[in-house]
């Protein structure tokens, strides 16, 4: 426990500080991108020497812009008002957005609780944790393969309309049969700026800004993995309310692709 909150406030401190930098460093790059865009304008696009210097000032400036909105939802400015939520409408939502970026060759199943899951939470957290764990997930999966997302209320038996057992909480699978990682990969995953991937990919703060998310909502993440057969994550989240729920015989499963 002691360790656990040695690693809250290091993350704590570590976000403020590149929160800071981020914001005057956005601001900064907007100008080179603005600038950058009203100069393709007034030369035109001619393919010359000049065109090309040009989209690469304006292609790293987008990076640029990418990682410091990274940064900061890592820093938590974010704050807009949690409310009480749906998390299988939140996943409903989120995999429309992400059958795009997940390309193909991925397929994403999701098994959604026949009950309603209802988590106290900001929506764009939610989003983002969802968004960070399906792309590792293609990412952990260059050849293609399979992306489930289970939600769940842990202890809830299958039924009619029945009280919850007391400590139950939300549940959010995410699992892929992808690369997997070995135990030293495992061991600093949500440790800030730790990737693995190539420089213009990865920031490693995405599942730092995971962690920070579920910590902040008093949930947990758990990760198990196996190299070469695939990783799943399981987030914990505490339910918004223990009213009894209603249990359809049928569970929904959906599959958008
Ligand atoms: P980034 O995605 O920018 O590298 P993250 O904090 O999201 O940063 O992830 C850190 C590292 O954890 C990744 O670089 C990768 O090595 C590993 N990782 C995360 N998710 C998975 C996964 N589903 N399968 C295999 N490795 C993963």
């Amino acid at each position: 426990a002691e360790e656990r909150a040695a690693r809250a406030a290091r993350l704590e401190s570590l976000g403020q500080l590149a929160g800071g930098v981020a914001h005057d460093f956005n601001n900064l790059l907007a100008i080179i991108l603005n600038s950058a865009e009203l100069l393709a304008d007034e030369t035109g696009d001619q393919g010359d020497q000049a065109a090309q210097d040009l989209s690469r000032i304006r292609a790293a400036a987008e990076r640029g812009r990418e990682l410091t909105s990274q940064l900061l939802l890592f820093a938590k400015r974010d704050t807009r008002e949690a409310e009480t939520i749906d998390l299988n409408t939140v996943v409903t939502d989120a995999t429309d957005l992400l059958s795009r970026p997940i390309g193909p060759t991925i397929t994403l199943r999701c098994q959604l609780c026949p009950a309603t899951v209802p988590v106290s939470a900001n929506r764009g957290h939610l989003d983002q944790i969802l968004l960070n764990l399906v792309i590792n997930a293609r990412d952990a999966m260059p050849h293609g393969g399979t992306i489930d997302i289970e939600t769940g209320i842990t202890g809830l038996a299958e039924g009619p309309a029945q009280p919850l057992p007391a400590g139950s909480y939300a549940q959010l699978t995410i699992r892929d049969n992808g690369t997997g990682m070995s135990a030293e990969v495992k061991d600093r995953l949500f440790e800030p700026f730790f990737t693995t991937k190539p420089e213009d990919q990865g920031t490693g703060l995405g599942l730092a800004t995971v962690y920070g998310i579920v910590a902040d909502a008093g949930g947990t993440i758990t990760v198990d993995s196996t190299p070469g057969a695939g990783t799943t994550f399981r987030i914990l989240l505490p339910l918004a309310t223990q009213q009894p729920h209603t249990f359809p015989s049928q569970p929904r499963t959906q599959q958008p692709h």
